[in-house]
């Protein structure tokens, strides 16, 4: 009888050189100094338009033409973005494309949010993608976001980050009270409407009506030039306070607040400053409103994709319809999204032989989709051949994905609205514990093997 051949390491730690695990630990800090900066997909186009600047990446209304190896950025609205190195290929021959998405869940301000009750002022909230509404209390919230002003201005507000700052927060119900509420249903247990953060609780001239309030607009008026109708014009969100950490005794994994799906942002943003020359076109696209069905003028259900490529080509000269569309359908893309880990405290939602687990790779998943693979992109089989391949040859520690058991839930991506142009399309991306919780955990194994993916793909892809 032949010897028993070894079991191969199924962990990316254990696959890493000594020379990726240094690489590893330092784009970890630089991804850590990034959750810590950016929260919202504003922050986020500001921090990649800054990277992007001081590496050589122009404005596209900027430049009148371009050669191959030239770097370009466009913004769409403060709230997406798209960074391009030019190839040597022409672009009716397709480009590589890794995109991700810059928006998370968070509880956003109502147009009319403040308001007084039992001796308390009041920030009404409507939360935005995918929560469980009991995750957000009694925790630090921290106040981000843009007012705008009926005169052009911007104002940009960010409260609860600093250590000197103040920040808010939901209280929730004290277990001595809670009876009716804990025999409540887990969904119907916290309302959408009981999700009010505290504000204040001092009156400016006790003897006036709604004085706690009136204190508070004098603030936001002294401080941040702000008063209460402009709130109707605002985009304000209440994201968690606390910082990214590192987690374990043996620090081995990064818990935060919007991994999903700023990891794939961050690891798609170093991956393509680093290019030089490829031989396609790169494109790293950062889009919004994904965790809301990827709808509005920045997320990719709109026309996004095609006039980025429509206005690419119109710089080079090509003007022809047939042109653009052979571009689209030409292209490759990783649609870079997170997926769920297999989480030893439920094995029962997860089928292990399929889906991922922490630090055993970026994961590359066929569909997503729920109900019988329902508004999910199927990944063609050949195109997840070639990505198999230049992940293979690269070093890239890789697994398959699905998001749980069959019929359990599921979830979408936003591959399904890239496919549409015909171009091949696969979801890869790291896999995190507790995604949607304002307290995230990826793998710092998992989160540089995404890097190295996504670099590879954009180099490699012919
Ligand atoms: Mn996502
Ligand atoms: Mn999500």
């Amino acid at each position: 009888m032949a010897e028993k051949s070894k079991k191969k390491p199924q962990d990316s730690w254990s696959q890493m050189s000594t020379s990726d695990i240094k690489a590893s630990e330092k784009f970890n800090a630089g991804y850590i100094d990034f959750l810590n900066r950016v929260k919202t997909e504003r922050e986020a186009v500001a921090y990649i338009s800054e990277a992007a600047g001081s590496q050589g990446f122009k404005e596209l209304d900027q430049v009148k033409n371009f050669q191959p190896g030239d770097k370009l950025m466009i913004k769409f609205k403060s709230k997406a973005a798209a960074l391009v190195v030019i190839g040597q290929e022409p672009l009716d021959k397709g480009v590589n494309m890794v995109v991700s998405h810059i928006d998370s869940p968070r509880l956003d301000l109502k147009p009319h949010p403040a308001y007084e009750a039992d001796g308390m002022a009041m920030f009404k909230t409507h939360y935005y993608g995918g929560i469980k509404k009991y995750q957000w209390l009694a925790i630090p919230l921290a106040l981000h976001g843009v007012v705008a002003k009926k005169d052009g201005r911007i104002i940009d507000i960010c409260i609860g980050e600093k250590e000197s700052d103040p920040v808010f927060t939901i209280a929730d119900l004290l277990p001595h009270l809670a009876k009716d509420q804990m025999e409540k249903k887990m969904a119907e247990a916290v309302s959408g409407e009981s999700l009010n953060a505290l504000l204040g609780s001092r009156p400016l001239n006790a003897k006036d009506d709604e004085a706690i309030k009136a204190r508070l607009m004098n603030i936001l008026e002294e401080q941040y030039d702000i008063e209460e109708d402009d709130f109707t014009s605002a985009e304000l969100q209440f994201v968690p306070a606390f910082a990214a950490r590192e987690v374990g005794l043996d620090r081995s994994m990064i818990a935060a607040y919007g991994q999903d799906d700023r990891v794939s942002a961050y690891a798609s943003l170093r991956a393509i400053l680093e290019l030089e020359k490829p031989k396609r076109t790169a494109l790293c696209l950062f889009v919004d409103k994904e965790e809301i069905g990827s709808s509005g003028n920045t997320g990719l259900q709109s026309l996004l994709i095609e006039n980025v490529f429509a206005q690419l080509m119109h710089m080079a000269g090509r003007n022809d319809y047939f042109s653009l569309r052979q571009a689209l359908a030409n292209s490759a893309a990783i649609s870079a999204d997170v997926n769920a880990a297999v989480d030893p405290n439920y094995p029962e939602v997860f089928e292990k032989m399929n889906c991922s687990f922490l630090s055993r790779g970026v994961v590359l998943t066929k569909y997503t989709g729920s109900r019988g693979k329902y508004d999910s992109n199927d990944a063609n089989p050949e195109f997840m051949a070639r990505i198999r391949k230049i992940f293979d040859d690269a070093g890239v520690v890789w697994q398959v994905g699905e998001l749980g058991k069959v019929d359990i839930g599921g979830g979408g991506t936003v591959a399904q609205y890239i496919a549409r142009y015909g171009m091949e399309v696969v979801d890869c991306g790291v896999a995190l514990l507790g995604m949607h919780s304002p307290f995230e955990v990826a793998s710092k194994a998992d989160t540089y093997m995404s890097y190295k993916g996504y670099l590879a793909f954009l180099q490699n892809f012919i």
